[in-house]
């Protein structure tokens, strides 16, 4: 049984900022609901509000515009990211972690604003977005923030949202097009499941000098309090030449950043040594995919 609340569906996104600045901390946003709804249930919170945001038109969709910047609406749900990554051909990070996430019943209402916001962890997108260098826009009443997702995480499931502010858009600044990506989730099953350990690369190659690595995202879920960017490995990547032997000591500085726990789903020693063997991977995998679009595998 949920508590008593009251329900609100508020028709545009003024009528929302409204009811936030009206009720604040007695409110709580409802978008997919299928984090909420259990919360409800368990009566882990009980507001006194609940503002049920699914009709707020403005926040859905996604779009890449004529500069190729990416603009996707938080509303937008897992299935349908998913779909639109694969019909554009682009995003290939996003498109993985939205065909990993939950089962197709949860895809269909699961959204991404959603999935960030709960500040789980092991958020699937978090990780494919911390790899475009994400930013989010938040409005409260008569006031807008932009904040880096890499800066909204602030441990388990806190995030930098005050209660009367909504997240109502993400942005991807333009990506390099000779950019490889990989994402690697490691589950009880292929299905169904949340993460043990997750990774997520994005590299780039220098152009003139196709050997040598001019950027590199390397971002991590369930093996810290937050997803996470593996700085330290990023920061010894950049600059280099690419190699087997850098990519393993890469990986080994990502494993030796994480800060994995014990807990039902794993131990920390196997967190931390899974971690090491899919960086490693993602490494090869995204490198050589970037290098394929300069003609050239690594073969
Ligand atoms: C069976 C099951 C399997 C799952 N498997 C996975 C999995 O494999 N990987 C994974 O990452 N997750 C998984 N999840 C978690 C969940 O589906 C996702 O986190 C989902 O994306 C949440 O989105 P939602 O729209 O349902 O959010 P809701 O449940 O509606 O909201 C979640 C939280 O975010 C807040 N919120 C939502 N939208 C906004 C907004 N625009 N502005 C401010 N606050 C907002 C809400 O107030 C609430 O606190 C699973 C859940 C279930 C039930």
């Amino acid at each position: 049984m949920i508590a008593k609340t009251e329900y609100h569906r508020p028709q545009s996104l003024t009528a929302a900022l409204s009811l936030l600045g009206k009720y604040g901390k007695d409110l709580k946003i409802l978008a997919g609901g299928t984090n909420l709804v259990v919360n409800l249930k368990e009566k882990t919170i009980q507001p006194k509000i609940i503002m049920d945001i699914k009709d707020l038109a403005e926040m859905s969709g996604i779009k890449i515009d004529d500069n190729g910047e990416g603009f996707i609406g938080p509303l937008a749900t897992v299935s349908f990211i998913k779909s639109w990554c694969i019909s554009h051909g682009s995003y290939d990070n996003l498109r993985t972690a939205c065909q990993h996430l939950g089962s197709f019943q949860v895809r269909n209402r699961a959204t991404v604003g959603g999935n960030l916001c709960d500040g789980s962890p092991c958020a699937d997108t978090a990780i494919a977005l911390l790899t475009y260098d994400a930013k989010l826009v938040v409005n409260a009443p008569g006031q807008e923030r932009n904040i880096a997702l890499d800066h909204f995480f602030n441990g388990i499931g806190g995030v930098d949202l005050r209660p009367d502010e909504i997240l109502t858009q993400i942005t991807i600044p333009k990506l390099i097009e000779s950019r490889g990506e990989a994402f690697y989730k490691l589950g009880y099953r292929k299905a169904m499941t949340i993460a043990i350990a997750g990774v997520a690369v994005l590299i780039t190659p220098e152009q003139t000098s196709p050997e040598r690595i001019k950027d590199v995202r390397i971002a991590l879920s369930s093996v810290a309090p937050i997803p996470m960017r593996a700085q330290k490995a990023e920061n010894f990547l950049v600059g280099q030449q690419w190699g087997k032997e850098l990519f393993e000591e890469a990986a080994n500085m990502a494993a030796g950043e994480a800060a994995p726990i014990t807990d039902l789903r794993a131990t920390k020693e196997y967190r931390r040594k899974m971690i090491r063997t899919m960086v490693n991977n993602a490494l090869i995998e995204a490198w050589d995919k970037a290098k394929m679009k300069f003609g050239d595998s690594l073969e």
